[in-house]
């Protein structure tokens, strides 16, 4: 039986207005900033299953993968680490196995060391790194940050070492592998929207485990919205949010 994470898929960033672009300094940090990051697209995704009970939903989307960077006085946070590298994964022969769309569709965006450096830092400059979860989708990039502290929710570590022989659709444990023997801190939250089409029909995606709970957690998390004033950006949705990254040709 093929068994599937309970939590839901995490795609969702909640901030005050907050989105900076202004350059990092590697040295102390004395304001909150936020850099938005592109960690890659992916066109043409079917939705029979992403927008299930959305009414007259197009066949397909584009979508595109968001990175933060997160730079506070008490130090800096990844959020996400984007599509894996497309050559190497290719070259293990498990491209997008799990994925109905072709390689063609889909572009890693700039490696994100590399997007570091543009801001004057390197791996060794992010204290925390946060997965909102470890689909190959977010967790392409993650070896490069197995010095920081891994913030995680405790039921995802245990699901993503200790289940090694239960078939993971959309998981590869070899993209995070190094994260085993990182520093860790253990929290609980969950949440989540792929597309605007999502939040505005109260719909989740055919394959999550419990979509009942996971319009329960959508109405906390508008609930939450209302309340702080937050904006919200759908990390997938290259019309949400700012600086959404160009979707490669
Ligand atoms: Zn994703």
């Amino acid at each position: 039986m093929t068994r599937r994470f309970a939590g839901p898929l995490i795609i969702v960033w909640i901030v005050g207005a907050l989105a900076g672009s202004a350059g990092a300094d590697a040295g102390q940090v004395d304001a909150l900033r936020v850099h938005v990051l592109d960690c890659g697209s992916m066109r043409g995704i079917p939705t029979d299953e992403l927008l299930a009970d959305v009414p007259d939903a197009p066949e397909k989307i584009d979508m595109v993968s968001r990175c933060f960077l997160v730079e506070h006085p008490e130090g800096r946070l990844l959020w996400d680490t984007g599509l894996p590298d497309s050559f190497k994964y290719a070259m293990r022969r498990i491209v997008f196995s799990t994925m109905s769309f072709g390689r063609s569709g889909i572009d890693q965006g700039d490696a994100l060391p590399d997007q570091l450096k543009e801001l004057g830092l390197d791996e060794d400059d992010i204290d925390y790194l946060a997965l909102s979860h470890i689909h190959w989708d977010h967790a392409g990039g993650a070896n490069d940050f197995a010095d920081a502290t891994w913030i995680v929710q405790e039921k995802e570590l245990e699901w993503a070492f200790t289940q090694r022989d239960v078939e993971r659709p959309h998981v590869d444990p070899d993209l995070y592998a190094e994260l085993e023997h990182s520093k860790k801190e253990v929290l609980s939250a969950a949440d989540f929207y792929h597309n605007v089409l999502n939040r505005e029909y109260r719909a989740p995606p055919s394959f999550n485990t419990d979509p009942e709970q996971t319009k329960r957690s959508m109405d906390r998390i508008e609930a939450l919205i209302s309340k702080r004033g937050a904006q919200l950006w759908i990390q997938h949705d290259p019309t949400s949010g700012p600086q959404a990254p160009t979707l490669a040709g």
